[in-house]
């Protein structure tokens, strides 16, 4: 019998071959570099396994969202690795760690004006969230000198809509970024998320910032999944209980046994990101055969009717996420995309990194 918690194990070498092909597929849609996406621990897979072995594979530029997300990784990496911070921070505040700012505001160029470090400025062209307005862009084109003594690494934008191709705004971002981009100061660009580097000529850049395809998730929905799986989820069962027909089983008496049934209770719930909103809808699976989720998701607990299973018993490993029961698959069954069933990937597994080869 395992130690009574869920198995999450994490294939790096995936890992690095995803952003290879990311590289590789950006290099030859005239793109220059291409950086990852490492915010939210890697997107819950792990910044401390994930960085190292994202660098390795020759990735030198990375992006967070935190600046205590750079702070953490910044021991991971050499000092001549960008640690990008998307949501910005004030002069002083990464100390030694050499992070570098997005400026997202007129008061962010304020504020690291002068200080001669180098910076990303964030202009968005279509999306309304983070970055210079299109009118703030406008005055810093009609006065760059809030520039003066910093060194401007990029610029940059997101896409809104790059996962829906045809799109007509990606088309309208690419023209607004190339219209901004000739009246400001001469810098290089930053474009393409993951979905992006699927759009085509475009939307290459000098350094593109992909994330969710790195670790698997479909930036073509729609299309067959080009990247290679990252993760898998196994969770034990506890205990098996045969119940007669009529039975209900979980929170609120949702399922209602039909027949005699053997009902396998599993240690995993959504506490552990494991989504209540996969009651009654998503499959586990056991050597290779689907297994009914049935009844409610709770905290800490998932049943599975494993009546056709005769084999399964405590101890037995329910898979959860694996190969034809994707993180992508669960998160359309719940309602949601992929990055967040990933995020959502609890505290209390165990983790098993399967090194690059
Ligand atoms: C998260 C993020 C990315 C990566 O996006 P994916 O869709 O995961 O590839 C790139 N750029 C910015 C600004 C982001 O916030």
């Amino acid at each position: 019998m395992p130690d009574g918690s869920g198995l999450l194990t994490v294939d790096l070498g995936a890992i690095a071959e995803n952003w290879k092909a990311l590289r590789d597929r950006h290099a030859g849609m005239g793109g220059g570099e291409t950086g990852a996406a490492v915010k939210a621990d890697a997107y819950g897979l792990g910044a401390a396994a994930v960085v190292p072995a994202l660098a390795a594979a020759g990735c030198r530029h990375l992006f967070v969202a935190h600046l205590a997300e750079g702070m953490a990784i910044r021991p991971l990496l050499g000092q001549g690795q960008m640690i990008a911070v998307l949501n910005g921070f004030r002069p002083g505040e990464d100390e030694d760690a050499a992070l570098t700012p997005v400026l997202n505001t007129p008061g962010d160029i304020a504020a690291w004006s002068g200080t001669g470090r180098d910076a990303l400025l964030h202009i968005d062209t279509g999306m309304a969230r983070l970055g210079l307005t299109p009118a703030e862009t406008e005055a810093l084109a009609g006065d760059p000198s809030p520039l003066r003594g910093l060194n401007l690494r990029l610029i940059m934008t997101h896409l809104a809509a790059a996962d829906a191709p045809g799109h007509p705004l990606s088309a309208e971002q690419a023209a607004r970024f190339a219209a901004a981009r000739a009246r400001l100061p001469a810098a290089p660009s930053s474009f393409a998320n993951s979905s992006g580097l699927f759009l085509g000529p475009d939307y290459a850049s000098a350094l593109a910032r992909p994330g969710c395809a790195i670790y698997g998730l479909n930036p073509t929905p729609g299309a067959p999944n080009p990247m290679r799986p990252v993760v898998r989820l196994a969770a034990p069962v506890l205990q098996v209980r045969e119940i007669p027909a009529g039975t209900p089983v979980g929170y609120g008496a949702t399922w209602v046994a039909e027949r005699p049934s053997r009902i396998a209770t599993v240690a995993a719930g959504y506490a552990d990101g494991y989504l209540r909103a996969l009651s009654g809808r998503a499959t586990g699976r056991h050597n290779g055969q689907d297994l009914p989720l049935v009844g409610r998701v709770s905290m800490d607990l998932t049943t599975f009717d494993v009546t056709d299973h005769p084999g399964i018993a405590p101890g037995a490993m329910i898979e959860l996420i694996g190969p034809g029961l994707s993180a992508d698959d669960l998160a359309a069954l719940a309602g949601t995309i992929g990055y967040e069933v990933l995020t959502s990937l609890g505290a209390r597994y165990r983790r098993d990194y399967k090194q690059a080869a």
